[in-house]
């Protein structure tokens, strides 16, 4: 995602229709089928959790009624006694969930607006293997004491699955659309459907991994193949994640058509009659665009953007894999839907008068495409460890976006350029100490804090270590990092050992500051000054007693002791060149190593020091105070070297506060 979004409420509380009601379910007829047509491609994924999913779009209640079989494997290393399932729209059911909770007043004022903006995922009927097991649905608030929250079910099992042992979990479900506030739901003719089934968590080391739906946090599956078939209104022009593989005509005014992804971990589909069909070959995959037609101008612009970023991942990571990529302009009020991704569909963000400079919807593609592989491939735990895909994705949407765009990449408009490095430090300096990297995303203090740091700070730190090392390194590493943990399940210790593997160095001192810990680094340059040296005065002494006292005058060769103070402000110990200029235009290069609180330089000659500056090359991007970084001695006499050198001061000066605004 790349912005924040939210919303609210659903069923009674108190709701006992499903638990109670004998169901009696039956059809299980698809499982089999679903293995020997969906799938002709070796499986790259392990293909643990697998859904065919018949579902039916009732447009003006806004309600999906459906059918899901899900067939799971339990890869998880220990007998697995329940199934837990995300039932994520509940997060949007009534004003007692987590999640609206969270949202405070915007969710209010939602809801004066729409008073239908409500929604909820309801499980109608249960089966494992056969053996109906509704009534041993509970509800389960694993992160929270809120026993409202209902975004989490559990179903106790007749037998426990075995390691290594498969199950058919069947589920009968209706799914009730909120009004577009967060990610999911209707506006007007536009639906977009995200987390919209009854989904498995992730069964992992004896246990279930199976979070609630919070305002910040997005979401964590194992992958599987996903074979669905949607029945929605013939006027609707459908995306969906995967390739369509059959449609139907029911003659009745709806269309039935059947969507197929392999290797994924989650299904999301998109319908309105109003988008427009754009349709290119991107290297190689065959890119659909569904855009608005007040957008349709803008249509060049995210599909340049997109060929960037599929060439740029292509060379620095790896080729996108997938036959196809749909890219999703939201409708009318559907922007909250925007800025999202899913396997193989992402959704972007513009306005029809979206000036050039102004590159928002150049930054949305590259960076929700970025997640294919930052979430999508490398399925990290969004609950957890937000930053492994927010942060490594908003990384290397900087690099690719300046590498394409040049100077002034983010913004470039009335003469103001803003670069990748500009934007992150906006965000972090927002909110730079109220969380690490590494808290989970439910934890942070608030919105502003989550982006700060998840996003922001983790692509400073990345940038931080380019520094040290080189951007390409830093590159290869995350391209290490891919290929190892493609279609698994890593860890922020999995990546920052691709990371030290690559650059062959160990890197935990740089990593232990700055990811699990809030601390800032902050170098400054505090004092510089360069006296006189007027040479000997007073009484000498000799072997035996005093000489003549010797008056204090000014040598004709005038010489100078110079002193720069260098001090470290923040918690985090870095190593810092320091470049120190004289009056007579020579140039000292010097190297810290950055661990005590401050470092003294000494120079005695001819010449006087003129300025200085910590990090003239700006390769510490999160110093979190770039002003203080150089000085210039204050009084001194005049001449054309001076003001040349005041002159490159400035400039120097100013190229810092652009670099890093
Ligand atoms: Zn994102």
């Amino acid at each position: 995602m790349r912005a924040g979004r939210y919303v609210y409420d659903p069923m009674s509380s108190n709701d006992d229709e499903g638990r109670g009601r004998h169901f009696v379910w039956t059809a299980l007829a698809v499982v089999t089928l679903f293995y020997t047509c969906a799938s002709v491609a070796v499986a790259e994924s392990p293909r643990r959790a697998n859904y065919t999913i018949e579902a039916k779009y009732d447009r003006s209640a806004q309600v999906i009624t459906g059918r899901e079989t899900i067939h799971w494997t339990n890869d998880g290393g220990a007998a697995a006694p329940e199934l837990e399932f995300h039932l994520y729209w509940n997060a949007f059911a009534n004003s007692r969930s987590s999640f609206v909770r969270a949202t405070g007043t915007d969710w209010v004022k939602a809801i004066e607006e729409h008073p239908d903006a409500w929604g909820y995922s309801k499980i109608d009927a249960l089966a494992v293997d056969g053996e109906d097991r509704i009534s041993y649905l509970e509800f389960l608030h694993p992160d929270d004491d809120n026993v409202d929250d209902r975004t989490v079910a559990k179903v106790r099992l007749g037998k426990p699955v075995e390691p290594g042992a498969s199950v058919d979990i069947s589920v009968a479900f209706t799914a009730k659309l909120p009004r577009v506030t967060a990610r999911a739901g209707y506006a007007g003719s536009f639906t977009f459907a995200g987390q919209w089934f009854p989904k498995l968590g992730v069964f992992e080391n004896g246990s279930w991994n199976c979070h609630q739906y919070h305002l910040t946090t997005e979401f964590f599956a194992d992958f599987g193949v996903y074979d669905v078939t949607l029945t929605l209104p013939s006027s609707d022009v459908v995306g969906a994640t995967g390739v369509l593989r059959e449609e139907h005509d029911n003659g009745d005014g709806t269309q039935s058509l059947r969507f197929v992804a392999e290797d994924v971990h989650d299904f999301a589909w998109t319908a309105d009659s109003r988008f427009h069909l754009v349709e290119k070959t991107i290297e190689g995959t065959h890119v659909r665009l569904l855009i608005q037609p007040n957008h349709a101008a803008q249509a060049e612009r995210l599909l340049t953007a997109l060929g960037h970023a599929m060439r740029l991942y292509r060379e620095w990571i790896a080729a996108y894999p997938y036959p196809e990529l749909t890219i999703v302009d939201p409708g009318y009020g559907g922007t909250a839907a925007g800025g999202m991704e899913y396997p193989t569909l992402i959704t972007v963000a513009t306005t029809w008068w979206m000036p050039r400079g102004l590159r928002i919807p150049e930054i949305v593609t590259v960076h929700e495409f970025g997640h294919q592989y930052w979430y999508g491939l490398v399925a990290t735990n969004e609950f957890e460890e937000a930053w492994l895909d927010e942060g490594v994705n908003s990384f290397l949407e900087g690099q690719i976006m300046d590498a394409s765009y040049g100077h002034g990449s983010y913004v470039d408009l009335f003469g103001l350029k803003l670069g990748s490095i500009a934007v992150e430090r906006g965000q972090y300096l927002r909110s730079p100490t109220h969380d690490p990297i590494d808290r989970p995303a439910w934890q942070f203090l608030d919105r502003q804090s989550y982006g700060a740091i998840s996003y922001s700070k983790t692509a400073l730190t990345l940038r931080t270590l380019a520094g040290q090392v080189s951007d390409e390194a830093v590159r290869r590493g995350l391209a290490l990092y891919f290929e190892r943990w493609r279609f698994k399940h890593p860890r922020g210790g999995d990546l920052l050992q691709a990371l030290a593997d690559t650059v062959g160095q160990d890197l935990q001192w740089l990593f232990d500051q700055l990811i699990p810990d809030t601390g800032t680094v902050d170098y400054a340059i505090t004092r510089l000054k360069a006296d006189e040296d007027r040479g000997f005065a007073g009484y000498p002494f000799k072997q035996h007693g005093v000489g003549e006292m010797v008056p204090l005058s000014t040598p004709p060769d005038r010489r100078y002791r110079s002193e720069i103070i260098v001090e470290r402000l923040g918690t985090v110990r870095l190593p810092v060149d320091v470049q120190v200029v004289f009056d007579d235009g020579t140039q000292i290069n010097e190297r810290w190593d950055g661990q005590e609180s401050w470092k003294r330089f000494e120079y005695t000659g001819p010449q006087r020091v003129e300025w200085a500056v910590v990090d003239p090359e700006r390769k510490i991007p999160i110093d979190v105070n770039l002003i203080n970084n150089s000085r210039m001695r204050s009084s001194g006499t005049r001449g054309i070297v001076r003001v040349t050198s005041r002159w490159a001061f400035w400039f120097q000066n100013l190229l810092h506060l652009l670099s890093g605004l």
